[in-house]
């Protein structure tokens, strides 16, 4: 049987550190603010920020809320992120995505001060991870990565296969495993011989989208599964990418859905939050 990486227990060692990080802020008269920008009725993006908003009442940051109206335009929104950018009291801006179709979120994504940019989406941001030099972290994959480090897995030498190719997951995550001396390989909807490629895997992470995709007869004894997914399903119960019953069984360590991945991605948004403040106010890099 697995061992089951809890990410509400790491999640919650995190933020407690970013608490104890933005108590001595403000002790020094820094207060890290975040503003989250939520466009449209999406009901899954509603209780992603309502949860990002209880992280930073937790770690005392103080949290922004912009809901606009699903017939927002891109004029208007653009206005806000230059607002935002200009306000010297906001240090991390989020605009929740998706977007509603109508708007250009590679524009709005691009238009985010690199060094508010919480989500590490921008270019500029995008292009230090690829290096390997970065203050911003991507928030998913540096959760995960958190998660390697709690457990004391190790990476170094392991051959690591990630499924997606997403910018937000599966691309930065390839990147920071790669960065701590993993073999990665990336396997998308034309990879060949997926199956073949996942059962040689050490370290399976799955950032499909697709309901149980990773199956028990696809991971190799002892292999370590984290499950990115989040699929709702018709009963209304969250399901991952994994098949977490069978998988569990033969895996050595894997993440649950949910409490699994998804408290790490908003612990580190905290934490993202902190660095923001403090390369603002010229504490860090
Ligand atoms: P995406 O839709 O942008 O990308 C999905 C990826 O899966 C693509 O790269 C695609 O090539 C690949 N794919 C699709 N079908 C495939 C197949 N049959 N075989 C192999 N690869 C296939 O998704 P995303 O934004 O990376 O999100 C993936 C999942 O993770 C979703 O369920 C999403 O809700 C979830 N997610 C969770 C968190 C979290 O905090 N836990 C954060 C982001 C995304």
């Amino acid at each position: 049987m697995a061992k089951i990486i809890s990410g509400k227990e790491v999640s919650l060692a995190v933020k407690q550190e970013v608490a104890d990080e933005v108590a001595q802020l403000k002790n020094e008269g820094i207060e890290p603010s975040l503003a989250v920008i939520l466009v449209g009725n999406d009901p899954a993006s509603k209780v992603y920020v309502n949860n990002k908003k209880k992280a930073c009442d937790f770690c005392g940051i103080r949290s922004l809320e912009f809901l606009l109206g699903e017939e927002t335009t891109q004029e208007e929104l653009m206005e806000l992120v230059e607002r935002l950018n200009n306000d010297e009291t906001v240090n991390g801006i989020l605009c929740q995505l998706p977007l509603p179709k109508h708007l250009d979120e590679q524009a709005v994504l691009n238009a985010i001060k690199p060094q508010k940019d919480v989500d590490a989406f921008h270019p500029e941001n995008v292009g230090h991870i690829m290096i390997g030099d970065y203050a911003m972290l991507p928030c998913t994959p540096s959760g995960i990565m958190e998660m390697f480090r709690y457990e004391g897995i190790e990476l170094d030498g392991k051959n690591c296969v990630v499924i997606g190719r997403s910018n937000i997951v599966g691309k930065p995550m390839a990147m920071l495993m790669l960065k701590e001396n993993a073999t990665v390989t990336i396997c998308h909807s034309h990879t060949e011989n997926l199956k073949k490629i996942v059962s040689e895997a050490d370290v399976v992470v799955a950032a499909v989208g697709i309901p149980k995709f990773v199956t028990a007869d696809m991971i190799k004894d002892g292999a370590v599964v984290i499950d990115v997914g989040i699929n709702r399903m018709e009963d209304g119960k969250l399901c991952g990418d994994v098949d977490y019953e069978a998988c569990e069984k033969k895996a050595s360590y894997i993440t649950p859905v949910p409490g699994g991945v998804g408290p790490m991605t908003i612990a580190t948004l905290m934490k993202n939050t902190v660095t923001a403040a403090k390369i603002q106010n010229k504490r860090g890099k």
